[in-house]
């Protein structure tokens, strides 16, 4: 059957490539998969993906599906796999794509859930990279937020005054095609750090009491081998100011199957924990990362969102509503919506800030207020999150405040201060 020798193809392709799959380094956190597969609680999967499975890995086990190295190891690369299992046209410029920019990395689990026969499909348009990305507007850069400026020690960022952002690796499972660290993420040099490279953050760390609070991302920390992820964290909770320990990842929404019993074991070892999860569409929610944020909540870790706000991809009312909607059943709270960063050859993700507003307007008093992401932009040049809200004052003078609702009535609130 054809499919059966694409399947084979795939995996022989991908397998060539077995080093680019985070090492692992310290040999008593050993993984036993079979152990971890044992523990999985992926029963369940979306109608898709056993479509997927059955049309495009026949000969793929439960085993091998349910194990996040198999996933890493077999992600799709390379235009030709994509052109050769879903039959897509690509663009003429493909060639050239994938040699100055972020590469294709997609988990095979994410791609069950994408309609290739779809350009516009928004998880394909997130992750299958297009020819406009070379077309540079005004104002993009590879770092708009001047991370690097920030930047005391290498693999440290600290731009706010009490906590710093620490990159672990510049490895991501599935590369989105916007992604706001693309001076760092898929970099060879930066892709693998060995425990020694961090030893100067540690230090920075170390010598720094203002900071209490520690961002790990990167990449995608989730992709780090277990004892590497829990070397990180001993270390950190060795430092007595630090008191509150992030760690932003998209593993739980495009390879929940790392998301294992024994992970979340480890990681509940290090609270106050709280990790903060990029999702970018209603289409991500399914039974497996449904597994998945319950394994995390259940071990106590607070889970937040962080959504892109992208062009012809979330950037309406009704999605956004529906993947805030669907967030909070997975034990999310929605935290952020960013407006798209201005990084190279972003033009076709980023909408106007008008529209941004506009949502959170959507959303605002027609959901509860769990379910409304606080909406940012990062200012450019390092300034920092900054919040946008709609305009809700109309004016202000002696007799109070004019303030209008959802419904866009008017009302007033006395505001000022008797003598
Ligand atoms: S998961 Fe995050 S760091 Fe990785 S490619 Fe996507 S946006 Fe970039």
């Amino acid at each position: 059957m054809e499919s059966n020798s694409l399947s084979e193809s795939l995996i022989n392709e991908t397998e060539v490539n077995k080093e680019e799959e985070p090492p692992s380094l310290v040999a008593k956190y050993h993984i036993n998969r079979h152990k971890v597969i044992d523990s999985l609680l992926h029963t369940t999967e979306t109608k898709t993906t056993s479509f997927f499975r059955k049309e495009y890995l026949p000969g793929v086990t439960d085993d091998e599906w349910n194990d996040w190295h198999w996933q890493i190891r077999n992600s799709f690369r390379y235009f030709s796999q994509l052109e050769k299992f879903f039959k897509i046209k690509l663009p003429e410029t493909h060639e050239s794509i994938n040699k100055d920019s972020l590469p294709l990395r997609i988990t095979p689990y994410y791609a069950s859930l994408i309609d290739f026969s779809d350009a516009n499909d928004p998880l394909y348009k997130s992750v299958v990279p297009s020819a406009n990305e070379y077309k540079i507007f005004p104002g993009e850069s590879s770092d708009p937020l001047h991370e690097n400026n920030n930047s005391p020690v290498p693999n440290l960022v600290h731009r706010y005054p009490d906590r710093a952002l620490f990159l672990v690796t510049g490895f991501c499972s599935t590369y989105c095609r916007y992604c706001t660290r693309s001076h760092m993420v898929a970099k060879k040099e930066k892709s693998h750090f060995s425990l020694n490279d961090f030893e100067p953050a540690f230090e920075y760390l170390e010598n720094h009491p203002e900071v209490r609070d520690v961002l790990l991302s990167g990449g995608d920390p989730f992709t780090l081998p277990q004892d590497r992820l829990e070397y990180i964290l001993q270390r950190l909770r060795s430092i007595q100011h630090i008191e509150i320990i992030r760690i932003g990842t998209k593993v739980p929404a495009v390879l929940p199957q790392r998301i294992t019993q024994e992970f979340v074991d480890m990681l509940k070892k290090y609270h106050p924990l709280f990790v903060s999860i990029h999702f970018t569409h209603p289409s991500e929610l399914t039974p497996e990362v449904e597994q998945a944020t319950k394994l995390l909540a259940n071990a106590g870790i607070p889970l937040g969102s962080q959504t892109v706000l992208l062009k012809d991809i979330n950037d309406n009312v009704t999605t956004m509503k529906k993947l805030m909607h669907g967030l909070l059943k997975f034990r999310v709270r929605p935290y952020y919506l960013y407006q798209c960063d201005p990084i190279l050859g972003s033009g076709h993700f980023r909408t106007t800030v008008k529209s941004g507003l506009e949502i959170i307007k959507g959303l605002r008093g027609f959901t509860s207020g769990y379910a409304i992401p606080t909406y940012v932009v990062d200012a450019p040049g390092g300034g920092g999150k900054i919040p946008l809200l709609p305009d809700y004052v109309t004016s202000h003078n002696k007799k109070g405040l004019k303030l209008k609702n959802y419904e866009g009535k008017t009302y007033l609130y006395p505001d000022y201060i008797s003598e």
